[in-house]
């Protein structure tokens, strides 16, 4: 790993610790934005405030102290002050009064003075640097170890321009689709980028860069997964029996929403379809996902299989049990809960009953299937709350003799660009709307400081014989911290509200006393419930109209979200009060925002996105997503959709790449999976 350049040691060591190791790398390493040169302002009509422009002037004056540098600069309309605080030797040593500059930056008014401070500054006419100073200017991403050692965007594209004088670039993607959509070359994509004709020019080779990786990424998610189907033994499905029957017609205590009846049909045409099912169902909270993965478990159980219901706690798996008994009581249903408190002579009846292969429900947290469960029938894995969608917990199921289809369930919708991209062929049923006679939840910030202000309010929803949860972070790294936070907040809250029982829930607790706790609450007998995030999801307790939390800004987007969905459960008005610290950034407040704007699970999982990036928002930056150099996976969707269809073809025509005239790309396709093997091995 090294450059063909000669590069300095200070400059190799900061270029190492950015990453940066090899020719390539530096290719790579593209302008994160352009100046457009053409459009140079005249001083005398700039305002000052803040404004970002281009100007070109002549250095007029020169002050300096120890601790900064002006550089007075005129053109014919004005003058205009830049001003250094770091880097003044430098400046000092390169200008003299008579120099012609361009500078560019944001402009201020200070009284009289017009000033930019730290301006991107390049001599003109300077036969020392070559590089043009009109027209459309690169600018790299730049840090303080590049600034120390003078790593200029001048620099990074002196370097970019060597190498592809030097070397050629052979194209990777094959001509058929260069032809179809009209993109150049390789070699001449990062010329564009590194040195563009004109804005266009640019973007095109930014357009070409973010299209090769999307196609590499499609065709790595399409060959494994053609791989992983001819490995598939598929179960048989004769459409839906006596119990889908029953259920729908006689036990349903309601009427399907649209969206239900929806979800239901794509589920019922992937098990008749004869190849194996991988939806995800995405609806908001409280739309009423757990009665369609009850009617895709019948469906199987009709049929013959057994079903896995996993849920990601115990609250929610137990939850689901009862709910499955309630629902299905009048059917002769086998259901069973597998969870860590069973004793293991519970825990051997329900294996021993599972291996008969006999048809069966077995609800349970995730450890139901790292216990090693053996399902022999096992025909579909329902997932609920998982944002990672079955693939590690299909993966698991690996050695069963059939392949049991899997259904996500899911309120934190992921962008369907992303969803399609890194889950390949994952279909998606969206559940829109919920059911009828709900209110939409009113959402509002309060700073610590109007605590009181907020109990005040409690006061009233309380005598009113309201319920509310007040919910505390637990992050995991410092757990013991939260844990102490949620007690503490337990011993203010009961001397608030000495009228009212108070429950206290946390993760640590042992499972009967949350047991006790949780139904103590359904049964409306404790007021308040001071709880960590462990019930986050899926619990139903409908009179709970208000919900207080705490330290909000320490919560992801999506996370508020679910937790908010807690309440909005009966015909009552409900409230979530968002309580935040007094420090916080700008980008906290605005996350923050988006809750009060917004019910919207799918508007919110977008903005969850935009400000976390796709790798922290599927939790999934250990296990290798690959990060994407070029493309953004929100803002080049149609992009990816193109190099979708782009791939398709392509494997239609040549599925293993045997042609000729696709050997290069097949080269390159093996060495980029081999570097990204652990990611798509889960796939
Ligand atoms: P989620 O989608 O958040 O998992 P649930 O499946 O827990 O939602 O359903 C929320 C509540 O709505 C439950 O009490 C459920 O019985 C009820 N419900 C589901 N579908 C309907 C419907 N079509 N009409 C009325 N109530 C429904
Ligand atoms: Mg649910």
């Amino acid at each position: 790993m090294s450059f063909s350049l000669s590069i300095s040691a200070p400059r190799l060591k900061a270029l190492h610790s950015h990453g940066l190791h090899t020719d390539q790398d530096l290719l790579d390493f593209v302008p994160r934005r352009y100046l457009d040169r053409n459009a140079v302002s005249s001083i005398g009509l700039l305002r000052g405030a803040g404004e970002e422009v281009t100007v070109i002037g002549t250095v007029k004056d020169i002050r300096t102290d120890n601790k900064r540098l002006e550089v007075f600069i005129s053109d014919s309309s004005g003058e205009l002050k830049c001003v250094w605080f770091r880097g003044i030797n430098y400046f000092k040593k390169l200008l003299k009064p008579g120099d012609e500059v361009s500078v560019y930056g944001k402009v201020q008014r200070f009284g009289r003075w017009l000033s930019i401070a730290h301006p991107d500054l390049e001599k003109i006419k300077d036969n020392t640097n070559p590089t043009k100073t009109v027209g459309t200017i690169p600018v790299y991403a730049s840090n303080s170890f590049f600034k120390k050692v003078w790593l200029t965007s001048q620099v990074f594209q002196q370097w970019a321009s060597e190498l592809l004088r030097t070397t050629a670039l052979p194209d990777i993607l094959p001509e058929s689709v260069r032809l179809r959509l009209k993109l150049k070359n390789r070699h001449q994509a990062y010329i564009s980028v590194h040195n563009p004709e004109n804005l266009k020019d640019a973007q095109n080779g930014k357009t070409y860069l973010k299209f090769e990786e999307l196609f590499l990424f499609e065709l790595a998610v399409h060959t494994l997964k053609l791989r992983a189907e001819s490995q598939q033994t598929l179960l048989r499905f004769n459409g839906p029996g006596e119990l889908t029957k029953l259920f729908f017609r006689d036990a349903l205590p309601f009427n399907l929403t649209d969206g239900q009846v929806k979800a239901l049909k794509d589920i019922r045409s992937d098990f008749e379809s004869g190849r194996l099912m991988n939806r995800l169902i995405q609806g908001d909270v409280g739309s009423g996902k757990t009665v369609v993965a009850i009617g895709a478990i019948l469906m199987m159980l009709d049929n013959g299989y057994q079903a896995a219901f996993m849920a990601p706690t115990e609250i929610l798996a137990e939850q689901h049990y009862r709910t499955l008994c309630q629902y299905l009581s009048q059917l002769d249903v086998d259901i069973r809960l597998l969870t860590g408190k069973r004793t293991s002579r519970q825990k051997r009846d329900i294996l021993d009953a599972a291996a008969q292969g006999n048809p069966m429900i077995v609800a349970g947290t995730h450890a139901l299937i790292q216990q090693g469960v053996e399902l022999p029938r096992l025909g579909l894995i329902v997932v609920d709350e998982q944002h990672r969608f079955g693939v590690e917990q299909r993966a698991r199921f690996a050695n069963n003799p059939i392949s049991p289809h899997t259904l996500a369930m899911s309120a934190t919708p992921i962008p369907r660009s992303l969803a399609l991209s890194v889950f390949g062929k994952l279909d998606i049923s969206v559940i829109k709307g919920l059911p009828a006679g709900r209110k939409p939840i009113k959402t509002g910030i309060r700073p610590d400081s109007k605590r009181e202000d907020v109990y005040r309010f409690l006061d009233t929803v309380l005598k009113e014989g309201g319920q509310v949860y007040i919910v505390y972070p637990l992050v995991e790294e410092s757990e013991a911290l939260d844990l102490e936070n949620a007690m503490d907040g337990f011993e203010v809250i009961r001397k608030r509200f000495p009228d009212y029982s108070v429950g206290l829930l946390h993760g640590r607790m042992k499972a009967d006393e949350k047991e006790a706790v949780m139904s103590s609450f359904e049964s409306g007998e404790t007021s308040l419930l001071v709880s960590t995030t462990v019930i986050e999801v899926g619990i139903n307790v409908p009179n709970a109209s208000v919900m207080v939390i705490e330290h909000a800004e320490r919560f992801g987007l999506s996370q508020l979200h679910q937790l908010r969905g807690r309440i909005g459960r009966g015909s009552k008005q409900s409230y979530c009060i968002l309580i935040t610290s007094p420090k916080q950034s700008k980008t906290g407040k605005e996350r923050l925002r988006a809750m009060t704007e917004t019910n919207d699970g799918f508007l919110i999982s977008e903005a969850d996105l935009r400000l976390r990036g796709p790798g922290d928002f599927l939790g999934t930056r250990q296990s290798g997503v690959p990060e994407f150099k070029f493309a953004d996976l929100v803002e080049d969707e149609a992009l990816l959709a193109e190099a979708a269809a782009q791939v398709s073809l392509l494997l239609e025509d040549d599925p293993k790449l045997e042609k000729p005239e696709h050997q290069p790309l097949r080269l390159y396709f093996e060495k980029y999976l081999n570097e990204r093997r652990k990611f798509f091995e889960m796939m």
